[in-house]
């Protein structure tokens, strides 16, 4: 089963993320992979570093570092656990590239869908929690130092928001809009209660 967590920065998706393992794990004796994109294996922690805190890289560069970081963690991590009948858990996934790149930096969604899908050879999650949240509420969440992208205007933040909403809309049988303003314990039991269905539990 490949679960996968989307949203703004500061939305809550690891929180989220860690308490579903936790529930997998201990209560329902599930073998859970807690994961992430940017850098969920080791070549993607060097490429998370270079995306996030190195020399600043154009667009296209950046969507194709995305990228690759997604093709070798799906091939790498991803697909063999899940072959072996593991849980999946992902913080983000191809729909972060097309809600920050597509969305937040306007290039074109055809071409980067096509490009996510070719990655990951054409992998989609069973289940999509967009983690819903007004960027204006951001700056109150996010504590420590921002990243290059955190620091990105509002309108960025908007445009990603919002092509995540399109997202969603536009298959709603993969995605599960929360609302991220929502007390933690809330947005948990909300999660627990969509993924219960396809656990049959
Ligand atoms: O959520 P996380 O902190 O791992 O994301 C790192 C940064 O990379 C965030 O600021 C996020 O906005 C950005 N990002 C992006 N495009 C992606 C994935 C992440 O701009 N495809």
């Amino acid at each position: 089963l490949f679960v996968s967590f989307e949203g703004g920065d500061g939305a809550g998706k690891s929180t989220q993320l860690a308490i579903l393992g936790d529930w997998l794990g201990e209560t329902l004796h599930r073998e859970v992979v807690r994961t992430r994109e940017p850098g969920g294996t080791e070549l993607g922690r060097t490429l998370r570093q270079l995306v996030l805190h190195g020399e600043h890289v154009d667009p296209r560069t950046e969507a194709l570092l995305y990228a690759t970081d997604r093709a070798h963690h799906v091939a790498s991590l991803v697909r063999p656990a899940l072959e072996r009948g593991a849980v999946v858990l992902t913080d983000r996934y191809l729909d972060s590239s097309l809600a920050y790149q597509a969305g937040g930096r306007e290039l074109g969604m055809t071409e980067l869908r096509d490009l996510q899908m070719w990655a990951v050879g054409g992998l989609i999650p069973r289940m999509t929690f967009l983690l819903d949240l007004d960027p204006v509420l951001l700056p109150q969440r996010i504590t420590g130092s921002l990243d290059r992208l955190e620091s990105a205007g509002a309108d960025f933040h908007r445009r990603t928001r919002e092509t995540f909403l399109a997202l969603a809309a536009d298959e709603p049988e993969r995605w599960r809009v929360i609302d991220a303003s929502a007390p933690v314990d809330a947005v948990a039991a909300e999660i627990r209660g969509h993924l219960a269905p396809v656990l049959g539990v």
